[in-house]
């Protein structure tokens, strides 16, 4: 085993401490990383503070992950030390259901291996995530980082990367369409800049009028502040596809109605559970649909997408000390645009 010091939650709603886990010595398919950086998705928060139900704790969040490979087992083949390499959301999975053949680990009809406040292919040993320095992952769990990406801005691409691209690859976003992404946050930002390098036009739906000047910068072609009088009237009937990223409670019907005929909104955030409202989608005969991640093979292709068109994420680099005042602001809005943590901080 491999004592390594990290940051967990040691119960539900308790702020993040430093502790030592222990990682298990690679075995022949695995390669051990030192991790350099770690996003914070609002998913972490969500686990921490046990909102989806069934969390383990002690817990080490952390699901977008880059570093370096420091040993390769021995019959690895794919990796060598020194390579970049990225970790996201999963770390194993059947690897022989449907989903698992197509692709599609991240809908494992066994259940895929989180990476972490999840269980190992044993069902007994928990898994660890990014807030660590160090992680021991089976080699066909990870991807290449391109060099072209700075590090930093490169981690948020395994979860708030892959978690966008991947629906609009899905549902053919395709240039010219007329895209809205709901949220600025860490998705929504990434959001806003994979459908603008996909050639749409892209149009912001916010709850922060002072998002406004961001939304432009990071290549929005419009913005509209949510909370003004006539918002949902103006815009209605206006987009191809929605991509609704919110993490909080709000009305879907209202966001339904800015569909076109045939239109598609994709949800992505996961707050607790909200009402619908039926006519929402039959009048206009609107696609209302889901997605989860994007699997090992779509997230290479992201990652190469994303070196392709020059496209990293906003990130604000923190201490692993700074983590609980993240979560705090994470909880006000108040990210510009993903928070990513410096794993050198932590000793
Ligand atoms: P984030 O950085 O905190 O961004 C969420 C954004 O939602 C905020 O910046 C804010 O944008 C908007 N928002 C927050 N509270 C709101 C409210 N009360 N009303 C309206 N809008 C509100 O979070 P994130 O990391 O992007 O994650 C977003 C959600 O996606 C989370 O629920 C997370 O668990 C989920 N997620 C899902 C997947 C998946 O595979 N499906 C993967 C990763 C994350 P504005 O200020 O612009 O309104
Ligand atoms: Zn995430
Ligand atoms: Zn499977």
């Amino acid at each position: 085993m491999i004592p390594t010091p990290a940051y967990a939650a040691p119960e539900a709603k308790a702020p993040l401490a430093p502790t030592v886990i222990e990682r298990r010595e690679p075995g022949p398919h695995d390669v051990l990383i030192d991790i350099r950086y770690c996003g914070v998705c609002h998913s972490d928060l969500h686990q921490v503070q046990d909102e989806w139900g069934g969390a383990r704790y002690p817990m080490v969040p952390g699901h977008e992950i880059v570093g370096t490979v420091s040993r390769v087992g021995a019959a690895v083949t794919k990796w060598q030390v020194g390579d970049t390499v990225g970790v996201g959301c999963l770390v194993d999975s059947c690897r022989e259901c449907e989903a698992c053949k197509a692709g599609e680990e991240q809908f494992c009809e066994r259940g895929s291996t989180g990476t972490y406040n999840s269980l190992e292919r044993d069902r007994k040993t928990p898994t660890y995530g990014g807030y660590s320095r160090r992680i021991t992952v089976d080699e066909n769990f990870v991807v290449r980082v391109p060099e072209s990406i700075p590090l930093d801005q490169a981690a948020p691409l395994l979860c708030a990367g892959i978690t966008t691209y991947s629906p609009m690859r899905h549902f053919g976003v395709k240039a010219g369409d007329r895209v809205a992404v709901v949220g600025l946050g860490g998705l929504g930002h990434m959001g806003v800049k994979l459908a603008k390098a996909m050639g749409a036009h892209v149009t912001v739906l916010s709850h922060s009028p002072s998002k406004r000047e961001d939304a432009m910068r990071l290549g929005a072609d419009d913005f509209v502040a949510t909370g003004e009088a006539d918002a949902f009237k103006r815009n209605a009937r206006r987009f191809d596809f929605i991509l609704d990223t919110v993490s909080a409670e709000h009305d879907y019907n209202s966001y339904l109605n800015l569909l076109r005929r045939d239109g598609t909104m994709v949800l992505v955030g996961l707050p607790e559970a909200m009402p619908l409202d039926a006519s929402s989608l039959i009048m206009g005969r609107r696609r209302l649909a889901g997605s989860l991640i994007g699997g090992i093979r779509e997230t290479q292709e992201m990652l190469d997408f994303c070196a392709e068109h020059g496209v990293g994420a906003d990130v604000e680099v923190i201490s692993m000390d700074a983590i609980n005042a993240a979560y705090a602001r994470m909880l006000k809005s108040d990210v510009r645009y993903r928070f990513v943590i410096d794993l050198a901080t932590l000793s």
